[in-house]
């Protein structure tokens, strides 16, 4: 474990830290999602909180912002003055914190200037702002950053980055001078690279002249090693070290979040390559954050789909069923369609499955009965000149549960009342019932309990043994380690690695993907071409 050094030996100024947190800790039920945290963040600078999913820096932020309550035993201190905890929810506005989440909470319809003094139109104060002025002090501001956003301008019509600048600019203003914390969850992962430096610059200058401090967190080594000047690592939940920035390596971090000394596994050529027995091909795929992905699947293999947020692995499969506009092709068994056409219609017709996330608005209707939704896609089968066969289609639903273990083993009751892990077997049945051609999987286990788990891990793998191509995205490497047979790791909507053997762990899968920023994919660019 390095060093873990403190500013004071360096920057004796900067000894007393702008927040102090002390034996941090916080249990979900049985699951300890923060041990023991300690953190300092020092005036004037930015820190860059690291650790793969799951790491707990969500919570902590989360805690800070009064949405969880801690654990007994944490003590924290702003500028050396003791701060109650748990902190109240919406208190962090007097302790001078401020919150930008990914989602930047800005409401598109409205202009510029209006969302900048949200708060107050909420508060419905809105009629006594007078709106000359602050677009006037809107445009100062910008003028003063070197930015060319005008202040009327609705948001909808502005890029990701400009937007991003203005929940940031926001969130300081809405301080006033109390200003303590700027605290950015991920603000940068839907930008370029040029723009990830100008708002950095912003966010630095307001640090600078401020007298406040950022809590950053990033997935981006390349970012983090470049903006920040001191980092904390977690990982389960346990502080892994506190570094300064300056003098620290990618690998050095890496190691860090992923916990063990690990190159990332060789940056084997992303897959375009046609493989032997390959039943269904992806090609050229363009959709989302997806922006030219070519990958074949053999009968019966797991194929797996990871990267970090924004990196096009949640896009492409909704992309491949046609629920949201793509280009490229599919062949499936020999029958090349083209990708701007599909449709879920379609694709339902062709034998393709899809099972999205978000279960319970997508993938079983909560009113209904769980004999209603598994024998959902297959009812035509069951009707015929004399009616609906009720007594087959319930012999089918029994069958399901049987086979699926669907708990309790109640067909009548409503799908809404089963556990996450239930809800997830019914709809697996439901879908994996009538040959399927091609399955397409999204999260499969998120939200899932552990039990159901391990179950879903051993219904897939049955199902692929029958001969079905399974392709699973998701940012879970403990189940792409257990069901895949190869795991494409995806990066500006590119493939970035394949993984595959001794390769698919979850330490390799991690490595590969918290890298996946850093490294130029040197092979990508023949395979593309
Ligand atoms: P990160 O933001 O680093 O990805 P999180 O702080 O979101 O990690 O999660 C840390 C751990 O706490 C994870 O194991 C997560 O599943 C768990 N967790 C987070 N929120 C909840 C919650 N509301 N209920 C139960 N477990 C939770
Ligand atoms: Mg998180």
């Amino acid at each position: 474990m390095p060093s873990t050094s403190t500013p004071s030996e360096r920057t004796p100024e900067a000894l007393a830290p702008l927040l102090k947190i002390e034996n941090l800790s916080k249990t979900f039920g049985g699951l300890t999602a923060l041990s023991h945290v300690d953190l300092d963040v020092f005036p004037g600078q930015i820190h860059g909180l690291l650790g793969e999913n799951g790491s707990g820096k969500s919570t902590l932020i989360k805690i800070l912002s009064g949405f969880y309550t801690s654990d007994a035993g944490a003590r924290a201190w702003l500028r050396g003055t003791p701060i109650t905890l748990p902190i109240a929810p919406g208190y962090f506005r007097q302790l001078g914190i401020s919150f930008v989440h990914q989602d930047l909470g800005l409401v598109p319809e409205l202009s510029v200037v209006e969302n900048l003094r949200i708060s107050t139109i909420v508060a419905g104060r809105g009629p006594l702002i007078n709106w000359k002025k602050e677009q006037a002090i809107a445009a100062e501001t910008f003028a003063r950053f070197g930015l060319s956003i005008d202040p009327r301008e609705t948001v909808d019509r502005l890029g990701d980055t400009d937007r991003a600048l203005i929940a940031i600019l926001r969130a300081v203003s809405e301080l006033g001078d109390h200003r303590a914390l700027l605290v950015l969850d991920e603000p940068t992962v839907f930008l370029p690279k040029e723009d990830t430096d100008l708002l950095f610059r912003v966010v630095k200058e307001l640090v600078a002249d401020g007298g406040m401090s950022a809590l950053l967190v990033s997935h981006d080594m390349t970012e983090v090693l470049e903006h920040t000047d001191r980092v904390t690592v977690l990982r389960t939940g346990e502080v892994q070290a506190h570094l300064d920035t300056a003098g620290t390596t990618d690998e050095q971090l890496v190691q860090l979040i992923v916990g063990r000394s690990l190159r990332p596994a060789k940056q084997a050529a992303p897959t375009n390559t046609h493989h032997a027995g390959a039943v269904a091909r992806v090609d050229d795929l363009v959709t989302g954050h997806v922006d030219g992905l070519s990958f074949d699947v053999a009968a019966g293999e797991i194929v797996g789909l990871t990267g970090l947020a924004g990196s096009g692995f949640e896009d492409a499969l909704a992309g491949i069923y046609g629920a949201t506009p793509a280009t490229g092709q599919l062949t499936l068994v020999g029958t090349r369609t083209s990708l701007k056409d599909a449709s879920p219609r379609d694709s339902l017709k062709t034998g393709i499955v899809y099972v999205p996330a978000d279960r319970k608005t997508q993938g079983g209707v909560g009113e209904l009965t769980v004999e209603q939704n598994v024998t959902l896609p297959v009812i035509g089968k069951f009707r015929s000149w004399f009616g609906l066969n009720a007594a087959g289609l319930s012999r089918r639903a029994e069958e399901i549960a049987e086979s699926y273990d669907i708990r309790p083993r109640n067909p009548g009751a409503l799908f809404s009342t089963l556990s996450g892990g239930n809800q997830q077997k019914a709809v697996l049945g439901k879908w994996l019932q009538d040959d399927p051609q091609l399955i397409l999987l999204q999260e499969p286990t998120q939200g899932v309990d552990i039990g159901a788990r391990s179950i879903i891990f051993e219904l897939l793998r049955t199902t692929a043994a029958g001969g079905v191509p399974i392709i699973c995205a998701s940012s879970d490497y403990d189940q792409l380690a257990a069901v895949c047979d190869r795991v494409i790791v995806l990066a500006h909507g590119r493939p970035h690695a394949e993984l595959t053997g001794a390769d698919l762990t979850h330490e390799a899968i991690a490595a590969s993907v918290i890298t996946s920023l850093t490294e130029t994919p040197a092979l990508l660019k023949e395979s593309v071409s």
